[in-house]
């Protein structure tokens, strides 16, 4: 019996020699029957899994979701039931940096949990903020390309980040958030996460409601200026891990307050917005927050790699009681994250020990890459079976989602308007006032109250810092696309437009 203490290959052969490489002679060369060395070798070729396209760079911990109030009302989830305790796990990102990018940068902070209920993983992949910059999935990827590197520089480009938005008015809301002090949080201890889609939740009685998602941190809002964070990125580019580690090793355990909105079948018909928009929030003073429960973080992983690497969350992963809505991005995100998973990770990756459910997964789904267990299924390996296989269970169905009558068609939300996308190309497009007259009066799309609305949130002081981070992120961005956004920023608030603009010389 080999002692636990040997080195082995990966076959268990024990080592003999793990220092010198097997040669022909003290100056090589090497033997192709060196199997140790080869082994070796090529499982550094493979220690990389393909990284995430966005949120490659993330920090973890494992924690509870404790549930202090009654929202049986709402939801049979039994995940939301009074007094329920789930285990669960949350990673932490930036949205464009690489894996190796720094903690501290201006970025949308990913907020991505999945808890480990006894009727299947719920998995709800937020943000820090409640909205986001588009609201059609057709648009992501072209998103993405200007968030990341210039394929001909590799270097990030300030020109195709303003460019894109110049020509999309729904992202200002998320635009004047990022730009805002929370665009860059002190830690991840220190900003709210939200689920940022409309989801519903589905009561016993088969109800349907519409429902936001909110946690709300107890360490405080705590945020960096510019320089701060670049202060910090200058000596320490992992601030946000470390930040997280070492608070939860010396039992500082970060937690969250979890509440929710709720909209019923009827308000959603009458809002005078689109609650399937992911432009827009609910606001408050409508849709009031509702105590749900604590979210408390208090276990590092063991293993960074196979715990938060291969952590696979993915808006598909709901369970009875809580479910999906008409929102286009969040149906887009059903299909792409599980996609980018069976990718980055392999057919199987929902088997791996991170992403497991605590209660078993009962499929037909067979062989491929990394099927590492050993089903039972004897000859119950296709359904329907003679031979006591699972089987679907009614009682689990979801009442119908009413929708009316249906035209199918490639909706843009306001069809009265020509797009400025439609129109780009055009010089006249430098000023988009004219484009906005007629949509703003037909009053059936809106991309600029709620941006507004937070806008007049800011004190004096926030709103200073806001056209300063703007105008820095603006430097050497052409004038046409400046002109552009400045036209789109003073039908947000003419205050707004102007203060950037005046920020904009100062640079
Ligand atoms: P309310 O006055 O009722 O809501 C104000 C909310 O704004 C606060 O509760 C806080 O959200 C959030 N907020 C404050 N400062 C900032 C900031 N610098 N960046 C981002 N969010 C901030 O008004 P409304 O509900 O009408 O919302 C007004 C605006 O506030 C919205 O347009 C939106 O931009 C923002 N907001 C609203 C949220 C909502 O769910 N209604 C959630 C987050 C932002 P929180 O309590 O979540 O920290």
């Amino acid at each position: 019996m080999i002692s636990p203490k040997t080195l082995t290959t990966t076959a268990g052969n024990p080592i003999a020699n793990n220092q010198d490489s097997l040669t022909a002679g003290p100056r090589g060369p090497l033997l192709l029957a060196d199997y140790q060395l080869l082994e070796k070798l090529a499982h550094q070729n493979r220690e990389r899994i393909p990284e995430r396209t966005v949120h490659a760079k993330g920090s973890g911990a494992y924690g509870v979701l404790s549930i202090t109030h009654d929202i049986s009302a709402y939801t049979k989830a039994d995940v939301l039931q009074p007094g329920k305790k789930t285990e669960c796990l949350v990673r932490f990102s930036t949205v464009a940096g690489e894996a190796g990018a720094a903690d501290a940068e201006r970025d949308v902070r990913g907020f991505a949990l999945k808890f480990y209920t006894e009727e299947g993983n719920w998995d709800l992949v937020g943000n820090n903020t409640p909205v986001f910059f588009v609201r059609d999935p057709y648009k992501f990827p072209d998103f993405i390309h200007t968030q990341k590197r210039h394929p001909k520089t590799h270097l990030r480009n300030a020109t195709a980040m303003w460019d894109f938005w110049s020509f999309m008015p729904e992202s200002l809301h998320q635009v004047t958030i990022l730009f805002s002090d929370r665009g860059i949080p002190l830690t991840l201890r220190h900003m709210n996460g939200y689920g940022s889609h409309t989801y519903s939740l589905i009561n016993k009685e088969g109800v349907r409601f519409w429902v936001k998602f909110h946690f709300k941190t107890l360490q405080g809002i705590k945020c960096m200026t510019n320089e701060e964070s670049s202060e910090l990125i200058g000596h320490d580019r992992e601030s946000n891990q470390r930040d997280l580690f070492n608070a939860i090793e010396s039992k500082d355990f970060p937690r969250w307050k979890f509440q929710i909105q709720i909209m019923t079948q009827e308000q959603s018909a009458s809002a005078p917005f689109n609650p399937f928009d992911l432009t827009k929030v609910w606001p408050h003073g409508d849709y009031p927050m509702i105590d749900v429960g604590i979210l408390e973080l208090h276990r590092n992983p063991e293993n960074y790699f196979a715990e938060i690497e291969q952590a696979a969350f993915s808006p598909s992963n709901v369970v009875p009681g809580i479910s999906f809505s008409p929102d286009k991005m969040l149906q887009a995100r059903i299909f792409s994250y599980a996609d980018a998973h069976r990718h980055r990770l392999g057919t199987h990756y929902e088997m791996l020990p991170v992403n497991r459910p605590k209660c078993p997964a009962q499929t037909y789904h067979r062989d491929g890459a990394m099927r590492f267990d050993e089903p039972k299924i004897g000859d119950a390996y296709y359904e329907p079976n003679s031979f006591g296989g699972p089987r679907e269970d009614p009682t689990y169905s979801e009442p119908p989602e009413p929708l009316g009558e249906v035209t199918v068609d490639r909706y843009h939300e306001d069809r009265s308007m020509s797009h400025p996308c439609c129109a780009y190309g055009n010089e006249a497009i430098k000023n988009t006032e004219q484009l906005f007259e007629q949509k703003t009066s037909a009053g059936e799309i809106d991309d600029f109250t709620q941006a507004g609305a937070l806008f007049r949130l800011m004190k004096e002081e926030e709103k200073k810092r806001l056209f300063s981070n703007i105008a820095q992120s603006m430097r050497g961005v052409p004038q046409t696309i400046q002109e552009r956004q400045l036209s789109l920023f003073r039908r947000v608030d003419p205050a707004y437009g102007d203060g950037v603009e005046a920020a904009l010389k100062l640079n």
